[in-house]
């Protein structure tokens, strides 16, 4: 099966959260099987597109509204990824430093998607799926539907995977001009209360829909950031398949970030060592327990929470535990986080930005990961850290619920609570400390967590079944 997914974003050239894991991983586990994945993405300015070497495969053109803009498609040259890396340059639309965030992120995508259908409308053959992921790349099987220009391409069947449904993309009608010339007797498709929303036409126009958990496709029902009556009504279309973790960069065995590997065997020494590298980088005691939080400062994740929480949490159980903040969002709680950080010395540090090394260090040197997510439509970091033998303690929604079972119960392995609150945080890092004092059940607990099955095998299987079902 030739399969073409196209996103945003795709780890390693350009990451801001999951979504770039997944799109790094689930095409080469794809490859892996036998099947050839492609990727296509914009070209960021990163340090992966300077560091690697890249060929032309295609030059175009297309208009959008009233500007002309030529476009090239390049292609990294070695399969480094285990799979064909191809990006989307656009001069002065693409070829930025970040992913998002620019004030003309609606024409940079708008832009970046009828690139990609220019491009494979010219191709000799067709590739037998086209799988789009979030609100950037959603308008595709709208396009490839009613654009006269794509007729060519309009039975390639799509599927839409969202990550995160929180974002959807909302521009006014006036962006309709951007689209090329199509058959405005379906503007009911684009529309959602009188905005176009991509996400929405993307629920409404994909031949499939899944989300990255079972269980957050249950909560959407409920609450989708206005998209609820959507999620009901197309539900006969829509599914939850659970994210894997990418074992080629996720395995304390031969992770080259951390400072010492270990295995799912013997594991006691070498997440020691770890800790002690990590306590010793941020003058912490490494006998008291260490919790983490890896993450986006943002609502989404509870992060206004964490100040409060951790600053209670100091005052209720004394100075018995450490904390570790790494992350960047919104302001306000990264001055709350830092604020905090003076009175704590010891025990408690921030790092507000994005690191990726020190993200491995952590996973493997903790002890704790809190994941107090009020959202969280599937959640890697929760599966990263067990992987590396570091007890998830995250609020029971999405797939945090559909991943971590609390050590209290049979099989159990991490600590859950219900509610995404002060009190629920503070009891558990309590509960936290406690498994911590008592080292028979937490080696218990970090043996069946690092043991579990979380590989991509099971889901790339479950993505296959769900292309062979839209193939006509
Ligand atoms: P989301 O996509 O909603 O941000 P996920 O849990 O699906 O959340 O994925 C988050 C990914 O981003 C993980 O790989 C996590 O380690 C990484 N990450 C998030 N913030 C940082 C940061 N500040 N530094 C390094 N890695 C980070």
């Amino acid at each position: 099966m030739e399969i073409l997914h196209v996103s945003a974003e795709c780890y390693p050239m350009a990451k801001v959260g999951g979504l770039a894991d997944v799109v790094g991983a689930l095409p080469k586990y794809q490859s892996a099987l036998g099947h050839f994945a492609k990727v296509v993405m914009p070209m960021h300015r990163t340090r992966f597109l300077t560091d690697n070497e890249w060929e032309v495969v295609h030059k175009g053109t297309f208009d959008m509204g009233k500007l002309h803009y030529d476009f090239t498609i390049i292609k990294e040259k070695t399969n480094k990824l285990g799979f064909d890396l191809y990006c989307v340059d656009i001069y002065g639309l693409l070829d930025r430093e970040k992913v998002y965030g620019y004030n003309d992120d609606t024409e940079r995508f708008m832009a970046f998607q009828i690139a990609v259908l220019e491009w494979i409308s010219k191709w000799h053959h067709k590739p037998d799926v086209i799988h789009v992921h979030d609100h950037h790349t959603a308008l595709i099987p709208f396009m490839m539907k009613y654009c006269y220009a794509y007729s060519n391409i309009s039975n390639i069947p799509t599927l839409l995977t969202i990550h995160n449904a929180q974002y959807q993309g909302w521009m006014g009608w006036d962006k309709s001009m951007y689209l090329p010339s199509w058959d405005t007797w379906r503007w009911g498709q684009l529309d959602w209360n009188n905005n176009i929303n991509p996400l929405a036409c993307g629920i409404k126009c994909a031949d499939k829909v899944n989300t990255v958990s079972p269980g957050y496709l249950g909560e959407l029902m409920q609450h989708a950031n206005g998209l609820e009556s959507l999620f009901n009504y197309e539900m006969g279309k829509c599914s939850g398949i659970i994210n894997g973790i990418d074992y080629a960069v996720w395995n304390p065995e031969t992770d080259t970030f951390i400072l010492d590997n270990y295995n799912l065997k013997d594991f006691t020494n070498g997440k020691h060592l770890n800790k002690q590298a990590l306590c010793r980088e941020f003058q912490f005691d490494e006998n008291l327990p260490l919790f983490i939080f890896i993450g986006r400062l943002v609502n989404e994740k509870a992060a206004d929470l964490l100040p409060g929480s951790i600053q209670w949490a100091f005052q209720k159980f004394g100075e018995k535990f450490c904390c570790l903040i790494l992350g960047s969002g919104e302001s306000s709680v990264e001055y709350s986080l830092q604020a905090i950080a003076r009175r704590y010395v010891g025990y408690y540090n921030t790092q507000i930005k994005y690191n990726e090394k020190l993200s491995h260090q952590m996973y493997a040197g903790a002890d704790f990961l809190l994941m107090p997510s009020r959202i969280e439509p599937c959640g890697l970091n929760q599966m990263y850290a067990m992987r590396y033998g570091t007890v998830p303690v995250v609020r029971r929604t999405g797939g945090l619920r559909d991943t971590v079972i609390d050590y209290g119960e049979t099989d159990g392995y991490g600590i859950c609570f219900n509610n995404p609150s002060m009190d629920d945080i503070v009891y558990s890092i309590g509960r936290g400390i406690e498994l911590f004092e008592n080292k028979p059940k937490l080696l218990e607990v970090r043996n069946r967590m690092m043991n579990i099955n979380l590989s991509w095998e099971t889901s790339t299987e479950k993505y296959l079944n769900l292309y062979h079902s839209i193939i006509h």
